[in-house]
C-alpha cells in the first residue's frame, strides 16, 4: 500500500489521552487529563434536561446559534473589556482544540513559521504540523517561567507567521504579565505577526495574579485571534464547545475553515449553554474559590510529601520534580505511578521541546475526598517507587 499522510508523521498520539487509559487500565486515580469528577451547575443541567425535549436538534447556523453568541459576546465583553459583536466576531467551534486547528488553519500557510512557548500544551505542536507549518520553539525558564526577551526577539526575527499564546499556561499553570505581554505585543506589531490565545482558564487565575486578555492590550485586536471553550469555566468537558473571537476579516475566512471541519457545535449544547453564559459575576467568584481550595488543600499535600513542585498561578496543573527516583524515562515512572502507586499522570517530556525527563505533570480539579486519596498515596510515593 501507498505510504499514508506525511503530515501526521512528526507527532505520535496525544500523550495526555494515552496515559487516561492506562490510568483507567490500573484502575488509578486519574490526575493526568485535565478534567473534573463533579457534576456541571445544576442550573445548565435543568437546562439540558429541558433542551433534550424541546430541542433544537438539528444543526445550528454553522458559526453558532444566535442565542449562543448573543450570550457569549455580552458575557465576553464583560470580562474582556472590549465589545464583541455577535454577528461578526465570533465563531462557535467543537472546543478550544477546534478553535485552535482552526485558527492555525485560517492564518497559516504550509511553510510558515509558528512561535510556541515551551512547555506548551501538546496539541499545538500536532496543530501547527498539520496545518503544514514549522513550530519556533522559545523557552520558558523556571524558577517563575519567564522568557528571555532575546530568544524571543530571535524567534521574532525569523519571520513567523504567528505566535501562540497559552495564558493562563498548561502545564505551567503561569499566568503572564502585563508587561511580558506588552513585550509580546510590541514584537507582533514590529514584524506584522498574528497572535493565536488558547484562553480556557480564564477564569481560573489565583490572586494576586490578574489575566489580561490579549486581545485587548491597545492595538491588538485586529492581530489576535482568540480562542477559548466553555469546558473548564462550566466543568462541560465531554460538551466540546468552545469558540474563536477575531476581528470580521479574519472570522470570514475561519468559518468557511470550520464549516469544512464540522459544520458546527452540538446545537442542543450550545442551547443549553445558553444558561451558563448568563450566570452572574459571582458564579466566576464562586468557581475559583473551589479551585483555590483545591489548589491549596494539593500543595499543602505535595510540601508535606517533601516532594518538589512548580506553584501554578493559574489553571490547575502542577509539575512535580521526579529526579530522585533516578528513572531515565517520564513515561516510564507514570507508567510504574499508575501501576503501583494508583495514580495517572502525565510525563512532562510530553509539553517540551527540549530534552526534559524529571517532570510529570499531575492536575488537582478533583474532589477532596480524591485529592486526599491521591496525596495519601504520594506520601508514600519513597516506599512505593
Ligand atoms: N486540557 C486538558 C489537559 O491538558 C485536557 C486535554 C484534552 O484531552 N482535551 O489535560
Amino acid at each position: 500500500m501507498r505510504e499514508l499522510s506525511r503530515r501526521t508523521a512528526g507527532f505520535t498520539d496525544s500523550v495526555i489521552r494515552r496515559m487516561t487509559r492506562i490510568s483507567n487500565e490500573h484502575n488509578a486515580i486519574n490526575l493526568s487529563q485535565g478534567f473534573p469528577d463533579f457534576d456541571p451547575p445544576k442550573e445548565l443541567l435543568d437546562r439540558l434536561a429541558e433542551v433534550a425535549l424541546e430541542g433544537p436538534h438539528q444543526y445550528s447556523v454553522t458559526w453558532g446559534a444566535q442565542n449562543f453568541r448573543e450570550a457569549l459576546a455580552e458575557k465576553q465583553t464583560r470580562f474582556m473589556g472590549r465589545k464583541v459583536d455577535p454577528d461578526r466576531e465570533i465563531v462557535a467551534t467543537c472546543g478550544s482544540t477546534e478553535a485552535m486547528m482552526a485558527a492555525m488553519m485560517t492564518v497559516l500557510n504550509p511553510g510558515d513559521k509558528v512561535i510556541v512557548f515551551s512547555p506548551f500544551y501538546e496539541n499545538y505542536g500536532a496543530d501547527v504540523m498539520l496545518s503544514g507549518a514549522e513550530p519556533i520553539y522559545v523557552p520558558l525558564h523556571p524558577p517563575d517561567f519567564r522568557f528571555l526577551k532575546e530568544d524571543l526577539e530571535t524567534a521574532f526575527a525569523q519571520n513567523p507567521k504567528a505566535l501562540v499564546l497559552c495564558n493562563p499556561s498548561n502545564p505551567l499553570g503561569k499566568v503572564f504579565t502585563r508587561d511580558e505581554l506588552q513585550f509580546i505585543a510590541k514584537l507582533a506589531e514590529e514584524y506584522d505577526v498574528y497572535v493565536i490565545t488558547d484562553e480556557v482558564y480564564e477564569h481560573i487565575v489565583y490572586s494576586p495574579h490578574v489575566h489580561t486578555y490579549f486581545a485587548a492590550l491597545p492595538g491588538m485586536w485586529e492581530r489576535t485571534i482568540s480562542c477559548s471553550s466553555l469546558s473548564k469555566t462550566y466543568s462541560v468537558t465531554g460538551w466540546r464547545v468552545g469558540y474563536i473571537i477575531a476581528p470580521p476579516e479574519i472570522t470570514e475566512t475561519a468559518r468557511k475553515v470550520h464549516d469544512f471541519l464540522t459544520v458546527g457545535a452540538a446545537a442542543p449544547l450550545q442551547e443549553a449553554l445558553v444558561t451558563a453564559l448568563k450566570f452572574k459575576d459571582s458564579y466566576y467568584r464562586d468557581l475559583l474559590e473551589v479551585y483555590d481550595k483545591k489548589r491549596r488543600l494539593f500543595i499543602r499535600g505535595l510540601d508535606e510529601a517533601g516532594i518538589p513542585h512548580t506553584d501554578p498561578q493559574g489553571a490547575y496543573y502542577v509539575m512535580l520534580d521526579i529526579s530522585e527516583f533516578g528513572y531515565d524515562s517520564d513515561q516510564e515512572f507514570c507508567e510504574d505511578l499508575a501501576k503501583k502507586a494508583g495514580i495517572g499522570a502525565v510525563p512532562g517530556s510530553s509539553f517540551f521541546s527540549e530534552d526534559v525527563n524529571h517532570l510529570i505533570r499531575l492536575h488537582f480539579a478533583k474532589s477532596e475526598p480524591t485529592l486526599n486519596a491521591a496525596l495519601e498515596k504520594l506520601s508514600r510515593i519513597r516506599d512505593i517507587m
